[in-house]
């Protein structure tokens, strides 16, 4: 492989995984190309509720792989050097009867056991944190300090023109329609404006990855994992702490819903978990999410709702990212996860440095392509 000056590398895919992994390989003096089909954002980045954070993440493996991603936020932001929405705050949820609380307690307690900062809270906390919060019934409630929320469409645009700043080339609506590798080492990235030569290609196309893959030979099959998270227009500030919300169903058949106020007063409301299924993108669902939310925050009386059209989360079958080179095609680099947002300023360092260097990260061992093959 050449020295990483010489090392000519195609990233395919401009979200925020594409985008920190070329940001990162740029910093590295490799001479990176970026393909984007539309633009940063257009994939799973622009959909994303986007809340950085480690709790529910199991194994513990994966958990630690968050959570020192969590870590990395801070300086990843500084590198950019750019307002990106960063805001730290932690994450306060309840539950409004006991089997909901008896989960909540069991998932506080195993994550305290790895040394996570969570701990159960009372209705008193709630009110001092969250002045504007009306809980109703809170049996058990719960706050992780160190949790945060992003805007990953923003960090991927910044990280584009990072990359142009370190010399690098940016081509935005630029499919890639094939990828060949020949027996000389060389590899073809056929895209729509043309061919493009380099010595390696980094996938990092979110759901377009197992076409791709499929290109050069390789299985990466994918899970279909559709959600919805919808906007409000701007409001004055309702969440004066927290980075994000997790409230309870108001009746039988609901779902929980999670909320996050950015930094131009826009709020972001989704239903159920981070893994739950959406399709519905209608007006009608935007307006009874967000009169879910307004029964717990009435300062968002006459807030409009603004659906958002349905997002499909990145997903390999077993959950867990796959990141590395491929056994079967060693030029093309894979990067494919959920929490992308959470795990992008870490695994853009790792990834950048093994394409680089081509040194293994023991820390991605757990996330290989080959335990699919
Ligand atoms: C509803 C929802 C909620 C989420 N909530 C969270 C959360 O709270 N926290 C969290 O950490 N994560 C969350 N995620 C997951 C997170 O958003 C993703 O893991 C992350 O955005 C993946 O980034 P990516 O860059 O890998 O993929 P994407 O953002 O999908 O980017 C891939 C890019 O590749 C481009 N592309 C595709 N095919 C081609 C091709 N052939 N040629 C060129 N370009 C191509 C696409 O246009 C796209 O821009 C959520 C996702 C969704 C949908």
């Amino acid at each position: 492989m050449p020295n990483s000056e010489n090392l000519k590398v195609t990233v395919v895919g401009a979200g925020i995984v594409g985008a920190a992994i070329a940001f990162h390989l740029s910093r590295l003096g490799v001479n990176v190309t970026v393909l984007e089909a539309e633009t940063p954002g257009a994939g799973a980045s622009g959909h994303s509720f986007a809340w950085i954070n480690s709790f529910g993440k199991e194994p513990r493996h994966y958990h630690d792989l968050n959570r020192r991603s969590m870590d990395t936020w801070d300086r990843f932001a500084r590198l950019l050097d750019a307002e990106v929405g960063l805001k730290w705050g932690g994450h306060l949820t309840w539950a409004s009867n006991e089997e909901q609380a008896e989960g909540l307690r069991e998932q506080v307690q195993r994550v305290q056991s790895w040394g996570y900062n969570a701990r159960m809270v009372d209705e008193k906390f709630i009110k001092s944190l969250e002045p504007g919060l009306e809980p109703d019934a809170v049996t058990a409630a719960a706050f992780t300090a160190n949790e945060g929320h992003v805007l990953p469409a923003r960090v991927a645009e910044i990280c584009m023109d990072r990359v142009r700043l370190n010399g690098g080339r940016v081509h935005m609506n630029r499919k890639v329609t094939g990828i060949q590798t020949t027996s000389g080492g060389a590899t073809i990235v056929e895209t729509t404006g043309g061919p493009i030569e380099c010595d390696v290609v980094a996938l990092c196309a979110g759901l377009g990855n197992t076409e791709l893959a499929a290109f050069v030979g390789i299985d990466l099959p994918q899970q279909v994992s559709p959600g919805v998270v919808i906007k409000t227009d701007p409001q004055p500030i309702i969440l004066r702490s927290v980075a994000a919300l997790y409230c309870p169903p108001i009746s039988d058949g609901q779902q929980e819903i999670h909320v996050r106020q950015d930094i131009d007063g826009v709020l972001m409301i989704g239903e159920g978990s981070q893994e739950s299924m959406a399709l519905d993108a209608s007006q009608s669902h935007a307006d009874d999410l967000l009169s879910r939310a307004t029964h717990y925050m009435p300062a968002l009386k006459g807030a409009r709702a603004i659906p958002v059209p349905v997002g499909y989360r990145p997903l390999p079958m077993d959950d867990l990212p796959v990141v590395g080179f491929a056994k079967q095609a060693p030029s093309v680099y894979v990067a494919l996860m959920h929490s992308g947002v959470t795990l992008a300023p870490l695994i853009g360092e790792l990834a950048a440095t093994e394409i680089a260097s081509g040194a293994k990260m023991d820390v991605l061992e757990p996330y290989r392509l080959e335990r699919f093959q």
